[in-house]
């Protein structure tokens, strides 16, 4: 199916606000004050069970940005003055540090991502000596994976050069849109020739899987500018594309609020968007992963998926199922599997409770069995598009889950009974209204349901 034979109809009923489901439940259910001996317990537990057999994940979040784009709902800071980077790489080496002397045993290093921010804000030899602290006295897990975002604008070979012998294979541009009237509402100027060269260098330096970032929603976006600009991202063929929904949540993103709201497009206008981008990357030969991913037959995201493998985390997809997230940095987040938690967000308190000599957490989640339950039947739908159900959830699945399943049933985006769900092919545009069918605790505290962006 092309996007174009989806019917406007559907996807206007099913453009409402729902979570992304990066993790269940979700951060707006999660809690300030989070006890950090609670916390730890849960780490210390998480890490025992999996370090040996699927290793861990580590996401180091590197905030600076010289300049602001305006849709950026990113925790980030915005400088010009490099000198920041020495005292965060410190602060990063303490509180590994810290996670260091919680573990008994050599840590198994299967994923290590750095996010952003622009994490190529950095040096190239700040960076080196970033990964080098957090590999140091470490193990590489057979399946290890390192992967990092990189600007198209401040991305330079030598960048590439140093984190490629540094084992690095994977890279995310965000390229966003290529039309200068939408670059320069949006803040990001952004000529496609930086985005080619530095995909040209990436490849040349041996990194093994590029993906390309696209928004559709921003300002002054029409049929026509998402056309042209997808027509060059496909022609410098990345391995995958993320074509997310921009999400206008001005009131907890303030850069947001810069924007004149009648230059967006309308819902209307989004969904034709939405349909036309879709349309053209499954006919140039990406697949529909889910949740926004598109990815060539030649990944290795595809090649996962196609397995039954895909994984899901904060970080979006991933083709590796590490046991335990460790989120250094920043706001960033951890997931220990029986817990999260999330550290400050503001470089000042991050700083202070790290230098302290105490983790920088601030917030966070403690799963119940009930949630534990829950949390793999999203995973599952939203990495495999079926579920199967399990007798003790049957008295949740009936107050909450199945009438929803009825409707979606009725609009035939699913098939299921009282063992199963899957989605059907029209229900894989549809993923996040499916997911949110399991959703309890959106479904026990609706008001919290304005939080979310669109579906679409
Ligand atoms: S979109 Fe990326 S580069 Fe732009 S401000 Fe946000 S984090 Fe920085």
């Amino acid at each position: 199916m092309v996007g174009q034979q989806l019917n406007p109809d559907l996807v206007r009923k099913y453009n409402k606000p729902v979570p992304r489901y990066t993790s269940y439940p979700t951060v707006p259910f999660w809690t300030d004050g989070m006890s950090t001996e609670r916390w730890k317990r849960s780490f210390v537990r998480r890490f025992h069970e999996q370090n040996h057999t699927n290793g861990i994940s580590v996401y180091v979040h590197l905030p600076f940005c010289e300049s602001l784009c305006t849709y950026c709902g990113c925790n980030k800071k915005i400088t010009t003055n490099h000198k920041v980077e020495e005292e965060y790489l410190l602060t990063i080496e303490k509180e590994w540090k810290l996670y260091r002397s919680l573990m008994r045993q050599t840590p198994v290093i299967r994923e290590l991502h750095l996010g952003g921010g622009t994490p190529t804000f950095f040096s190239p030899a700040n960076l080196k000596r970033l990964v080098e602290i957090i590999l140091k006295a470490t193990i590489a897990h057979p399946q290890h994976e390192f992967s990092i975002e990189g600007h198209p604008n401040n991305t330079t070979p030598q960048h590439l050069k140093v984190l490629s012998s540094l084992g690095f294979k994977r890279i995310s541009y965000g390229v966003q849109d290529s039309d200068p009237n939408v670059q320069k509402a949006i803040n990001r100027i952004q000529p496609f020739e930086n985005v080619q060269a530095a995909t040209d260098s990436a490849r040349e330096a041996g990194f093994t899987s590029v993906n390309f970032d696209l928004i559709y929603g921003l300002p002054f976006q029409t049929p026509d500018s998402i056309e042209r600009t997808i027509n060059q991202v496909i022609s410098a063929k990345p391995d995958r594309i993320a074509f997310y929904s921009y999400a206008h949540v001005p009131w907890t993103s303030k850069a947001q609020r810069l924007f004149d709201e009648t230059n967006l497009p309308t819902a209307e206008e989004k969904i034709q968007l939405y349909l036309k981008g879709k349309e053209l990357l499954l006919a140039n030969g990406y697949f529909d992963i889910g949740m926004d991913h598109f990815a060539l037959p030649t990944d290795d995201l595809y090649r996962v998926f196609a397995k039954g493998k895909l994984h899901r985390n904060f970080m979006g997809y991933t083709t590796q199922n590490a046991g335990l997230l460790v989120g250094l940095g920043v706001s960033s987040i951890s997931d220990a599997g029986y817990a999260f938690a999330q550290n400050y967000k503001t470089l000042h308190d991050y700083y202070t409770a790290i230098n302290e000599g105490r983790l920088a957490i601030y917030r966070g989640y403690e799963l119940t069995d009930e949630d534990i339950s829950f949390r793999n039947y999203i995973l599952d739908i939203s990495c495999r598009g079926i579920t199967f159900f399990q007798k003790k959830d049957m008295e949740l699945l009936h107050l909450y889950v199945f009438p929803e399943l009825e409707i979606l049933a009725a609009d035939e985006l699913i098939e299921w009974n009282e063992t199963f769900v899957a989605l059907t092919e029209k229900g894989r545009y549809f993923m996040r209204n499916v997911c949110a069918a399991f959703d309890i605790k959106l479904h026990q505290d609706e008001n919290r349901k304005q939080l979310f962006s669109k579906a679409i």
